[in-house]
């Protein structure tokens, strides 16, 4: 595989950049928010289930707090690195300040394989991760949630180990089971929050969305959501892939039975009664909505100018390169960015949160109608300053975020 133009720390330091020299910023101030504010890497032995000693790295980097305490997922993959994750970590921050709830940015991650691991060895890592970690994590600090190769079942077990040390303490970890404190709707929020972003962008741009298509990328927590978030809109969603294989179906996709099937099988590929495609053809599908929901860098400068999707919807963290960004705005091709596309999952975090800091369970109604307030509040903001100030949508919601981390910055005294 050919390297990305970009990682995902580089295309954020250039948009901050970008952002910070139309804002009439200091360079200071964008090499400030370029840097993290803390990063951890700690070393992780477990005893594997045959009695082999394994060591594993871990991560965690708090980017920005001047907004409340730092907020991000924990990723478990192989491809786990401390510049993927200060990129992650710094995207947080953006996406916090631009829907704008008092919470930082972070991120963590351990580089392993969870498909490779067994259930007591995962949790083993998780709760040793937690040792490691303990004092500098927390309600007050900073608070983690699933990302990608971890689940509700991960964040338990850090909500465990770190109630053993400091008393019940719910609201250090959201993203938990609803049994020990978790949310009504967090499973589903980034799907849904999609969901209402590409409903606010169709209704901006006079897009019909009954009968619209979509071709979505990995069939995770958030591609499964999405797409049945979509269907409740009307899209009609015709090419899924996963890291193992992609399916086309011109009529449109069963999301149920492919989700049974991934369940069950741990893939979807080769699904009986759709097209197999590659998974570079997923990509390229023609439709009216891309939505990349797996890893960063699956558009590049080699791809981006074979996408024929109307506009695509970042619902993976950096799934674009600089370069791909680029190619895409001079095809006229839309880009809804990943800070505001998929931040409903850490905007119902924060209700999570806040039902914990104040011993309170929300119904599921409330939740879904103040994650369609905030964000569809914070999509109006981007749409409105995109169009008065000829921005792209990354680059307005860049300018929105910027200039709130900023605010807080000055507020503090620094
Ligand atoms: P997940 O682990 O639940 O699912 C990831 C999916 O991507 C899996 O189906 C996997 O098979 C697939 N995948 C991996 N590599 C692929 C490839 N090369 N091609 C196609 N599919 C591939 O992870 P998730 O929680 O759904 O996260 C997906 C993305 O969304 C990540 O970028 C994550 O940072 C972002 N995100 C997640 C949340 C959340 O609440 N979980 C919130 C905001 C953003």
């Amino acid at each position: 595989m050919m390297p990305a133009d970009s990682t995902t720390k580089s295309a954020y330091e250039s948009f901050l950049k970008a952002a910070c020299d139309r804002l009439g910023y200091s360079e200071t101030i964008a090499s400030l928010l370029a840097l993290a504010a803390m990063e951890i890497k700690v070393e992780i032995p477990i005893i594997r289930d045959n009695g082999e000693l394994a060591i594993f790295t871990g991560y965690r980097v708090q980017h920005q707090n001047a907004r409340g305490p730092c907020k991000g997922g924990l990723r478990y993959h192989p491809q786990v690195d401390l510049d993927e994750v200060r990129g992650l970590a710094s995207l947080m921050t953006m996406k916090t300040a631009l829907v704008n709830i008092p919470l930082g940015g972070g991120k963590g991650g351990i580089t392993c394989d969870p498909r490779s691991l067994s259930a007591r060895e995962l949790e083993t890592l998780t709760r040793k991760f937690v040792k490691r970690i303990h004092r500098e994590i927390g309600p007050n600090s900073d608070i983690m949630a699933p990302d990608v190769g971890t689940n509700a079942r991960v964040m338990g077990w850090i909500h465990s180990e770190y109630s053993a040390i400091y008393g019940h303490s719910p609201a250090a970890v959201t993203g938990k089971p609803i049994a020990l404190g978790g949310s009504a709707g967090r499973e589903t929020a980034t799907g849904d929050g999609i969901a209402i972003v590409t409903r606010e962008y169709a209704r901006h741009r006079n897009i019909r969305l009954d009968g619209a298509t979509a071709a979505i990328q990995g069939f995770g927590n958030v591609g499964i959501n999405t797409a049945l978030a979509y269907r409740k809109l009307g899209i009609k969603v015709i090419a899924i892939s996963d890291s193992r294989g992609a399916v086309y179906r011109e009529d449109g996709i069963d999301i149920e039975a492919l989700a049974k099937r991934k369940r069950e099988r741990g893939t979807i590929a080769d699904a009986e009664g759709h097209e197999t495609i590659s998974a570079g053809e997923l990509l390229e599908t023609k439709c009216d909505f891309l939505v990349p929901a797996a890893l960063g860098n699956a558009v590049t400068g080699d791809n981006a100018d074979r996408i024929s999707a109307g506009a695509i919807i970042e619902g993976a963290n950096g799934p674009l390169t600089r370069q791909a960004d680029e190619i895409l705005a001079a095809r006229g091709i839309d880009v809804v960015p990943d800070i505001l596309a998929n931040a409903g999952g850490v905007i119902v975090s924060y209700f999570e949160w806040v039902q914990n800091l104040q011993r309170e369970v929300w119904p599921e109604e409330r939740i879904e109608k103040e994650l369609a307030r905030i964000l569809g509040k914070a999509a109006g903001e981007v749409f409105s300053h995109a169009r008065d100030k000829k921005l792209d949508y990354r680059s307005a919601a860049f300018d929105i975020a910027v200039a709130r981390v900023k605010e807080a910055l000055d507020a503090t005294g620094f």
